[in-house]
């Protein structure tokens, strides 16, 4: 079968012919893959900044972002049957007894480093024909999200930090009722979304569509249909390129919420200066090495205490967040069905991957198909 891989030994990224993988567990499912997402870490990987072949390979097949159909399953699978779509979760816990997170089904919170990603760290990921992995990794999509639910693993990023968000704000400020359903408890409050990529854009939808009066700021300019899908949305779009942060948080007033989605130290930097008075500033972005930038840790200390301000970083994702994810799919599609026409760019054949890995993104998203007649739309 076909996969899609990178060697970071001869820093090459090609199509490659591996043996189908075959079920060898009783509580195993065979995938026929469907649809792979290209994302920034895709991109990363095969720059070879990042991501890491199994052990006794020296290449890694990518792909972590993914939709596809259950084709077998073993003797012991209850949930699952040939012709469901599943969407397959990333991160596999640690083997460490002492990690209770992992050995609570909490791998996205793994104490120890030692978990292993499919298409990301020490485990081969979905760009391919055929997977073998867990029932217990799968979630199963309802039919009618066959076109969108390869964005429910990017869109666990958001679903995950709003939970994190929503546990925190029924803490404090204490005058909220935690009853509040989850449309209505960004109502009243201001986010401001950084950046204007795909975990942005559905970071944006998320807040958007949990009540928040919501903002996207980064460098791009109009015309851009990435603008284009923010004010469709119903989020006002700022550049920076024409709008300072100091300016940006006169026109918003109280900032309740800043979700990072960037990965630049010194624009992640620059926004926390304008969180406002108990606001929450929510990293997403993971970083390469960038330059050492000044800071003023005096003033953020300031104001991390004066002014109740939380902190948190985010890494996506356990079943919850998945479940949630699709949930919202679903939402997003009845409540702005031509935004979600245009989240999908394109559907391409593997033979195309290297290129749109390494080249520009056009678009939202780009995907790779395994089904026949996979095409540009
Ligand atoms: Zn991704
Ligand atoms: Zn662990």
């Amino acid at each position: 079968m076909k996969a899609v891989a990178v060697f970071p030994g001869t820093r090459e990224v090609t199509i490659i012919e591996r043996e189908a993988p075959r079920i060898s567990q009783p509580d195993q499912v065979e995938l026929r893959m469907l649809d792979i997402g290209i994302c920034g870490t895709d991109k990363e990987i095969c720059s070879f900044d990042y991501g890491t072949p199994p052990a006794g390979d020296d290449f890694l097949v990518i792909g972590h972002e993914a939709l596809a159909e259950i084709v077998k399953v073993g003797s012991a699978v209850t949930r699952l049957r040939p012709g469901d779509l599943v969407v397959p979760s990333v991160r596999r816990p640690c083997p460490h007894p002492g990690c209770l997170a992992c050995r609570t089904g909490h791998q996205d919170y793994c104490y120890t480093g030692d978990f292993t990603e499919r298409g990301i760290k020490e485990a081969h990921g979905y760009m391919a024909e055929y997977i073998v992995d867990y029932e217990r990794n799968m979630t199963l999509v309802p039919p009618g999200l066959r076109e969108i639910a390869v964005l429910a693993e990017p869109l666990t990023i958001a679903e995950k930090a709003l939970t994190q968000i929503f546990w925190t704000m029924q803490q404090r400020p204490p005058w909220l009722d935690p009853d509040t359903p989850s449309q209505q408890r960004g109502e009243g409050l201001s986010a401001l979304v950084l950046g204007i990529g795909p975990v942005g854009l559905l970071g944006a939808m998320t807040l958007a569509s949990a009540g928040f009066t919501t903002y996207v700021y980064s460098r791009e300019l109009p015309p851009s249909p990435r603008i284009d899908l923010v004010d469709a949305i119903g989020a006002t779009y700022v550049s920076s390129q024409a709008t300072t942060f100091a300016d940006l948080a006169e026109k918003m007033d109280n900032i309740d919420l800043i979700y990072e989605a960037v990965g630049h130290s010194h624009f992640a930097l620059q926004a926390l200066q304008v969180l406002g008075t108990n606001g929450i500033y929510v990293l997403t972005g993971v970083p390469g090495p960038q330059a050492f930038i000044e800071a003023d840790p005096a003033r953020l200390m300031r104001d991390l205490v004066l002014k109740n301000q939380v902190l948190l970083g985010t890494v996506n994702a356990g079943p919850d967040a998945f479940a949630a994810a699709l949930r919202d799919l679903h939402l997003f599609r009845q409540r702005w069905p031509a935004v979600v026409r245009t989240l999908i760019a394109g559907r391409y054949p593997p033979e195309q991957a290297p290129e749109l890995v390494l080249g520009r993104p056009a678009g939202i998203k780009s995907v790779i198909t395994f089904e026949q007649g996979g095409q540009a739309r």
